[in-house]
């Protein structure tokens, strides 16, 4: 396992378009463990392959959702969940759509106002290349959104209705 490289604008490999995981050999799961390592050391909430000079269809994303407030354990420590998932779809989102601050690891020093789903459902492979669906609300979905955007070599920043540079470490928000 090693740290990748994480690549900034405007490196071109960040707009364009990633091609799909087709073999799942040692290469590729030498790929997977370092993103994971590269994720967590910048540390992040999700990372593309597309993020470290790679151009194919893979994601990790890492994320401690929040339980429903409703259910009265806001206050309850949550483990974060680790996703790996190779060539990633959405095969449904909901009608609402929610306004969110994103930050990403490839455009340091910039945040923006992004409109995402509310809720998808994510298909795709694990690092088997067995099939996985993923459903995500809120924050996650925000993310999963956020990082198919990096494989289809969209940035955020072509999506924000505002962008600016956070005055304080406060306003800085979970980098993807
Ligand atoms: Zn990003």
């Amino acid at each position: 396992m090693a740290l990748r490289t994480i690549v900034t604008l405007p490196e071109p490999v960040l707009y364009r378009k990633a091609r799909p995981v087709t073999k799942f050999d040692k290469t590729l799961q030498t790929l997977i463990d370092d993103m994971i390592d590269t994720m967590r050391d910048a540390p992040g909430v999700g990372l593309a392959a597309p993020q470290v000079g790679i151009s194919e269809r893979l994601i990790v994303v890492e994320y401690a959702d929040q339980p429903d407030e409703a259910e009265g354990e806001e206050h309850k420590e949550v483990k974060p969940k680790l996703y790996v998932m190779i060539n990633p779809e959405i095969v449904k989102s909901s009608e609402e759509t929610v306004m969110g601050i994103e930050g990403c690891l490839s455009v340091p020093g910039l945040v923006g106002e992004v409109e995402r789903f509310e809720e998808i459902q994510v298909k795709g492979l694990n690092r088997r290349g067995q099939p996985m669906k993923v459903k995500a609300k809120g924050w996650l979905a925000r993310i999963f959104q956020h990082e198919i955007d990096h494989i289809d070599g969209v940035v955020f920043t072509q999506r924000a209705t505002k962008v600016w540079k956070p005055e304080t470490q406060e306003e800085e928000e979970d980098k993807v």
